[in-house]
């Protein structure tokens, strides 16, 4: 293990005499539950009226943006449940998104000027906001990133028109199909809701690994989830990729099927984050790790296979996913996938984990998966290589000004969360993905030369 992942935590945050867990405080001084969110539910947990003086967030306030798939259940989770309320954060707003392009804005605007503080991100949305290169003008606005959200509960979607012609995790049968439309100048389309983050990342490795290229062979483009939809229904558009509960929908509404879980592309894979704009926290590190906090908790309680029958009934109100039926979310979330082309899956470990999975913690940040993130942007040309180069020098420099995970630290002893729940170690080591490639976080320059297609020159 080399220093950049090993070394103990850079930066002391705050200093936190007198750890507690607040689960002892929780006992006593009840006051009476606050009123959350505007589903009119009554929290069933009670805000705790002695907070630690020194765990006392500086603001209750705090507005979060969310997008409405399964990545952002943990903050509607601790706002309904009242888990934000529990360690002081009593005015929590969350704020639909009508898409990646809008948060980004919002989060520029600030929540002082109308916009969101922060809230659930693709990666690496945060490290390149910080370095500008998606903002407006091109100005860097730092974040940080401070926990994951989720692993699993996304999955590439296909118009049904495609059905039969071996189009699945591994596309070998699917090649002349390909070919054939690019032929005809209508080259097989996939859409992502943002580029150059999770799901144009997931399309493009599930794509190269059958030797596609993603960017000659076939055509991938930006479109918001709705209009997708409504093109695979028109037969304009062939594939997208999202988060639950749209690959589900899709099967439901036989609009498409799924030709595969992001959870069989990379099983245990990171997917979306939490992370705040960093002025924000650095003017409010009590609230911070309040909010983190309060999502910690949310996520233990989503991962109860038993409170997710609830978890659903809550996220598929109007105000939140605005479902048809909390069936639409319940099936996946026990790891029930119909895939809509004969194969259904029913494997509670492909269910999306938000605390905890078969590899350890879910919510810990590691920083080897922003190292993938970022050496995914180089492999295809979105980042200069210089991140990589050099022993990745450029990557980690700015993956340690973004990953706060020595705030994520701090939050879960504040928690009393057990010992052997909190990583040891700034990275996961190792990944393997389904075609037998592997990513050594250690050495990125070498995964990228491994790999046959991309368009950096490495
Ligand atoms: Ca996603």
């Amino acid at each position: 293990m080399t220093e950049f992942f090993n070394q103990v935590s850079r930066r002391k945050f705050i200093v936190t005499a007198g750890i507690s867990t607040s689960a002892v405080l929780l006992k006593g001084c009840l006051v009476n539950p606050p009123e959350t969110g505007n589903t009119g539910r009554k929290s069933s947990i009670e805000p705790v009226a002695n907070i630690k003086p020194e765990q006392k967030p500086e603001t209750t306030k705090a507005k979060l943006g969310y997008i409405p798939i399964v990545e952002s259940a943990p903050l509607i989770i601790a706002q309904e449940k009242g888990f934000f309320a529990k360690y002081g954060m009593t005015e929590v707003e969350l704020s639909k998104q009508a898409s990646w392009g809008s948060a980004r804005d919002n989060l520029e605007i600030g929540s002082q000027g109308g916009g969101i503080d922060g809230g659930q991100w693709q990666m690496p949305m945060p490290h390149l906001i910080t370095e500008g290169l998606i903002t407006k003008g091109n100005k860097p606005i730092p974040m940080y990133v401070l926990a994951q959200l989720v692993t699993h509960g996304n999955g590439i979607a296909i118009a049904n028109k495609h059905l039969g012609k071996g189009i699945s995790l591994k596309l070998d049968t699917a090649k002349p199909l390909l070919s054939q439309l690019k032929s005809a100048n209508t080259p097989f389309t996939a859409a992502f809701t943002f580029p150059h983050v999770n799901q144009d990342l997931w399309l493009r490795y599930w794509l190269s690994a059958s030797g596609i290229d993603p960017d000659t062979d076939v055509k991938l483009l930006t479109v918001p989830a709705a209009q997708t939809v409504a093109n695979m229904k028109t037969g304009t558009m062939d594939a997208f990729s999202t988060g639950d509960p749209w690959p589900f929908r899709l099967v439901n509404d036989k609009i498409g099927f799924m030709a595969a879980l992001t959870a069989e592309i990379w099983k245990n894979h990171p997917e979306e984050y939490f992370a705040m704009r960093g002025d924000w926290v650095d003017q409010n590190p009590k609230a911070t790790k309040a909010l983190l906090k309060g999502i910690m908790e949310a996520q233990q309680w989503l991962d109860k296979f038993e409170n997710r029958q609830e978890a659903a009934e809550i996220l598929a109100v109007k105000k939140y996913f605005g479902l048809s039926s909390p069936q639409v979310l319940a099936n996946p979330y026990q790891g029930k996938y119909d895939m809509g082309d004969g194969r259904k899956i029913d494997d509670k470990s492909m269910a999306a984990y938000y605390w905890k999975d078969e590899k350890g913690s879910v919510s810990y940040p590691y920083q080897s998966h922003d190292l993938w993130f970022i050496t995914e942007n180089v492999r295809w040309g979105f980042l200069p290589k210089d991140y990589i180069t050099n022993g990745a020098a450029k990557a980690k420099e700015l993956i340690k000004k973004v990953n706060r995970e020595d705030i994520w630290q701090e939050a879960a002893k504040e928690l009393g969360i057990a010992a052997t729940d909190i990583p040891s170690s700034k990275s996961r080591g190792v990944e393997t993905f389904f075609d037998g490639i592997k990513f050594d976080p250690e050495k990125p320059e070498e995964y990228l030369k491994s790999l046959k297609i991309k368009k950096a020159g490495i």
